[in-house]
């Protein structure tokens, strides 16, 4: 039942804003996708919930005409409101989808992720995470690994970056000359755990959404990772984006204070004796 409010209410304020000249930002107010690329090549960067398929076919219309499907759908990870309209869209477009190794399993019906953890956080939506889908989808032949030397088809100048923790085949993409930073899952910029939060989009940095991240110290490295590549705007899966200055500012209290941000208390180290929670 929650959840068909849910599918609802990202169905009703489903939105597009261009945020460069050739990225286009798809909100489904539960989580976001993006249109990348131009008339002459494009791509689809994960693909929102299960009902999410025909507000993406209308703004891949509006942005790149008719007749021109993408190159490939790219995916961060395989959680469902990412990959919600992954079959539907494969097979209309009859394109690839591509993601990393470690993820393949869980798009291909051979594993499936663990039920989401409701003690999580005391938010509305980690409480009724228990009763998102976690099982694997299986998109079969279109299911394929992104190349090993970190090109991403269809996306020429970008790159993914290896960013587990939330998943284990977590990506994020990365384009240097401009340092566009597409996140993923590997931080927000709303806790995502909160209804009210999502609803209102009110600004917050955190770590992966928590109730559905299996290995907390893996995700804080990642988000060193992220950090050292000084992105100039990041564009996270749950959230708006964000730039310049206060992106910098905000990597540096995620990371530095990574535990007391985002790790749930019954998952925090025990041996840390000092209050490790953010500055005021
Ligand atoms: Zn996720
Ligand atoms: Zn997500």
């Amino acid at each position: 039942m929650i959840n068909e409010i849910i599918k609802g209410i990202s169905k009703l304020t489903s939105s597009s804003q261009d945020l460069t000249p050739d990225i286009t930002l798809l909100k489904f107010t539960i989580v976001n996708a993006c249109l990348v690329g131009d008339k002459n090549g494009w791509v689809l960067v994960d693909t929102g919930l299960e009902n999410s398929s025909d507000f993406i076919v209308d703004a891949s219309l509006r942005r790149f005409g008719k007749d021109n499907p993408p190159k490939a759908i790219i995916l961060t990870h395989g959680h469902f409101d990412h990959v919600g309209s992954a079959i539907q869209l494969a097979e209309l477009w009859d394109v690839p989808v591509y993601a990393h190794q470690l993820e393949i399993p869980y798009i291909t019906g051979k594993r499936d992720y663990p039920l989401a953890d409701p003690d999580a956080d005391e938010g509305l939506v980690a409480k009724i995470s228990p009763s998102f889908p976690h099982r694997a989808i299986n998109l079969g032949y279109r299911a394929v690994t992104l190349p090993e030397d970190g090109s991403i088809p269809g996306m020429k100048g970008w790159r993914w970056i290896h960013t587990p923790g939330h998943t284990e085949g977590h990506v994020c993409f990365y384009r240097d000359p401009d340092r566009t930073l597409i996140a993923g899952d590997a931080f927000t910029t709303v806790k995502q755990e909160s209804l009210l939060s999502v609803l209102s989009q009110n600004e917050h940095i955190k770590g992966p959404p928590a109730y559905f991240t299996t290995d907390w110290d893996t995700a804080g490295k990642s988000i060193g990772k992220i950090r050292e590549l000084k992105p100039s705007l990041a564009i996270p899966s749950h959230g708006m984006p964000m730039q310049s200055e206060k992106l910098a500012r905000h990597l540096d209290m995620l990371f530095l204070h990574f535990e007391g941000i985002s790790v749930p208390e019954h998952s925090r180290s025990s041996n840390t004796f000092f209050n490790d929670s953010p500055p005021r």
